[in-house]
């Protein structure tokens, strides 16, 4: 082959090349199949190659595909935000278009800050999160992620602001059980509030369902509900970081819908395109634009393809799509059956510890010893060599870090594109076993 002068990931690794896509499956350039079981990076939400978003793509492109959002507004950015704030029954009313979802958490915060800034509160610019946390990879965004393995090329260039331990029962960073713990890591908070003074806090960020940075760790009910309590006490704005949960991942438009719980600012990215365009999306409760409104009436914030009509048409009709279709009331059903299947896998390889998440964002977790919950050592590189055997069979799996310092533990994500049907879950569960067997690990 030719030398290539793209940067991977890794930078010797023999990469397939991707040919097109159908349905939920991928075709390399020599006809090999490949069943996403992730959606890439839990992004391609409804499978590739459907006509509708093709379409939609294509007659925006006829239109106008470019306008710089300081000279014009444009129909596909007023209507994606229209629908937005209605999916959020005009709680977060207002919507910032951006590329990424590290673009979308870094705006978050400085909407947090400015916010504060103009209601005469400058002092509150201090910024919480949790460990086990991943928001993105730019300097703003890793600041806030509890990801020790991307942070550590970075650490002088970032801000310490992962303070409180995850809701992570399975290895419970304080050693105890629910209900009995009383959501002692939610509570935590407050200590954590008055130890920096809760006048100097702008906003909590979190993530929903922990993605890459601890293999969808879920909390218990009641959980957010208190975080929320505690930050409304301190005066604290409650940031949801749903880039990887939001857009029906879960079966509901924010993830926290589950738990009824509204955040004052909300991330959105990966699923809002589905891969068809970037585009991410910073969406933002009246109550936390006001004192803007009535102050500098900007948002100081902004970047060159900031709510572009093709992304933002494109997200437009994958939302459409995903209403038309009426996909988010079958992903409980969905979930149930694929969770069901994977239980099964858990019965026969005692290696699988853990099997979590919410709707159909799925995490497992691998463990040596299923009783002592040992983790493989770092040098069985166990989640990248299922990962890679799984690949080599045909089909995609997410990597996901595991264990209290994100280094030793090894999880995977599960989670399809929203339309999977039932057989092709089945052979999702048949191709998952064959790679687990493949690993030949001695199952006691
Ligand atoms: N936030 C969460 C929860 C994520 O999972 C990710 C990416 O995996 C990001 C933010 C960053 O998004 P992006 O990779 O689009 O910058």
């Amino acid at each position: 082959m030719q030398q290539s002068h793209l940067i991977k990931p890794l930078l010797d690794a023999d990469y397939p090349l991707a040919d097109h896509g159908k349905g939920i499956f991928i075709y390399d350039s020599d006809g090999k199949d490949y069943l996403d079981a992730c959606s890439g990076a839990v992004t391609a939400n409804i499978g590739h190659g459907m006509k509708e978003i093709i379409d939609a793509i294509q007659k925006q492109a006829e239109k106008i595909a470019f306008v710089y959002r300081s000279q014009f507004t444009n129909e596909a950015a007023e209507k994606l935000s229209s629908l937005l704030a209605e999916k959020t029954d005009n709680h977060l009313n207002w919507t910032f278009f951006v590329n990424s979802g590290s673009e979308a958490t870094e705006t978050a915060i400085k909407i947090a800050l400015q916010h504060w800034l103009e209601k005469g509160k400058p002092k509150k610019t201090k910024v919480l999160s949790r460990w086990m946390s991943y928001h993105g990879i730019t300097l703003g965004a890793l600041s806030m992620s509890g990801h020790s393995v991307r942070r550590e090329k970075f650490t002088s260039l970032l801000e310490d602001w992962p303070v409180l331990e995850p809701p992570y029962c399975y290895r419970c960073p304080y050693g105890k059980e629910f209900p009995t713990c009383g959501l002692h890591c939610a509570a935590h908070l407050e200590t954590v509030i008055n130890r920096v003074g809760a006048d100097q806090v702008a906003c909590l960020i979190v993530e929903p369902v922990v993605g890459a940075a601890g293999g969808a760790i879920t909390p218990p009910d009641g959980y957010y509900e208190k975080l929320k309590s505690i930050c409304e006490k301190y005066e604290i704005l409650f940031i949801a970081d749903e880039v990887m949960t939001g857009c029906g991942r879960t079966g509901a438009m924010l993830a926290l819908d589950h738990w009824g719980v509204k955040p004052d600012i909300a991330a959105l990215g990966k699923g809002l395109g589905a891969g068809y365009a970037p585009i991410a999306a910073t969406m933002v409760s009246d109550k936390v634009m006001e004192p803007i409104q009535n102050g500098t009436k900007s948002i100081m914030s902004g970047h060159t393809f900031s709510a572009n009509p093709l992304s933002c048409a494109t997200a437009l009709a994958v939302l459409q799509l995903i209403d038309s279709e009426d996909l988010l009331s079958k992903v409980e059903e969905k979930a149930n059956y694929l969770q069901k299947k994977l239980k099964k896998l858990q019965s026969e390889f005692s290696f699988i510890g853990d099997i979590r998440g919410k709707g159909l964002l799925i995490g497992m977790e691998f463990v040596k010893g299923i009783e002592a919950k040992e983790p493989f050592p770092r040098e069985f590189i166990f989640t990248s060599k299922l990962i890679s055997i799984a690949q080599k069979n045909g089909l995609l799996l997410y990597p996901a870090a595991a264990g209290l310092d994100g280094r030793h533990g090894d999880a995977i994500i599960i989670a399809p594109p929203l339309n999977i049907t039932e057989d092709e879950m089945d052979e999702l569960c048949k191709r998952l076993r064959e790679a687990l067997l493949e690993l030949n690990i001695d199952n006691e």
